[in-house]
């Protein structure tokens, strides 16, 4: 358990409030990252522990730094676990008022290079460099994962989202490997959209797109546009994997640090992490009733934070949460 910043520490301890109350058999091993310190001490030994232990759920590790050279430790992490692709399950909850109903869209986002390469220099006075950087490899371990995501869930088109028109070396490599990936799977439409166009799209008609793949930036950007359009950055979750290892986290990936501490932040898209924990984990039971009390407070219940348009508070939605979790499994015996 990496807490990182901001709304980070109040978050976990609602998630382990809701695996103690739930009987869930998982203990945390807690790391602290001090985000004032440039040493990477804390950063080497989290790296270790996710190493060990397969798995992790995170909040946002600031970085206060804007010196050359001190990286952002959650891309530290990221590249360093190799963990090369994002998913996001980006699915309206029908209690809650939004833009959009009915949105159901499987966001994957190449998580580990791109313009996050983290190579810049200043290379005069006055002259920034930034390399954006686009593998074959990268690319086609990304498209496959979409295609596969795609095949195994009932999918039927996968949209590759990039500016190649513009960027046509590193944005046209990846959408040429995701076209050839495609042809393994005949059965799933494929097309593609450039950036700009897929941003209006969005916003004005989101249910044209299923599944979408995409670099690094552009999903940074999108997931945002995606996770707005259905209620929000307290709500969806991410998850980060890589051949070996998983890291789940909230899908926008924000720290909160103006709303920690004053009980308003939604818990509902860490928890989302610690069910996609559990599910990848394999125990099926708890994550199943996590998930469904946390849909019947949304959506039944109505229990809503102020950024849903409510005006409970994070206990009180994680109260309901607890309570809702009793009645579902009454009667189960868990020793
Ligand atoms: P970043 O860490 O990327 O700077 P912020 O912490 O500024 O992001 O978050 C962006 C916006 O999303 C802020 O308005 C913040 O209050 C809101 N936000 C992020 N997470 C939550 C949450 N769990 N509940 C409610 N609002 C949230
Ligand atoms: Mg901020």
């Amino acid at each position: 358990m990496l807490p990182g910043g901001g709304i980070g520490p109040e978050l976990m301890a609602y998630v382990k409030e809701v695996f103690r109350f739930g009987g869930v058999p998982v203990d945390f091993e807690t790391i602290d990252i001090d985000p004032s310190t440039e040493g990477n001490e804390e950063l080497e030994y989290a790296i270790t522990s996710i190493r060990r232990n397969g798995v992790a759920l995170k909040g946002n590790i600031e970085t206060k730094s804007l010196t050359a050279g001190i990286q952002s430790r959650n891309v530290a992490i990221r590249s360093e676990l190799d963990l090369f692709v994002s998913a996001l399950h980006c699915k309206s909850y029908p209690g809650i008022k939004s833009m959009y109903q009915d949105i159901d869209i499987m966001l994957i986002r190449q998580n580990t290079e791109g313009e996050y390469a983290m190579l810049e220099h200043e290379s005069v006075a006055g002259v920034v460099e930034s390399m954006k950087v686009v593998t074959t490899d990268n690319a086609e371990r990304v498209a496959r994962y979409g295609f596969e995501y795609a095949k195994n869930n009932g999918r039927k088109k996968v949209t590759t989202i990039h500016k190649a028109n513009i960027m046509k070396l590193s944005d046209g490599l990846f959408l040429e490997t995701s076209k050839k990936v495609a042809k393994d799977y005949p059965d799933i439409e494929h097309n593609d959209m450039i950036i700009d166009n897929c941003c209006m799209q969005l916003v004005s008609n989101p249910h044209q797109f299923d599944v979408m793949i995409m670099t690094n930036l552009y999903g940074a950007i999108v997931s945002n546009v995606i996770c707005g359009l259905v209620g929000g950055a307290g709500l969806i979750s991410g998850r980060n994997y890589g051949d070996h290892f998983a890291v789940f986290e909230p899908g926008t990936r924000n720290t909160g640090t103006a709303i920690a501490g004053k009980n308003i932040a939604n818990p509902i898209a860490m928890l989302n992490a610690s069910v996609d924990l559990l599910e990848h984990l394999g125990f099926d039971y708890h994550a199943t009733n996590i998930k469904h009390a946390i849909e019947l407070t949304i959506n039944e219940d109505h229990i809503h934070t102020p950024d849903l348009g409510g005006t409970n508070s994070s206990t009180e939605v994680v109260q309901n949460i607890l309570k809702r979790l009793e009645k579902l499994t009454e009667g189960h015996n868990w020793m």
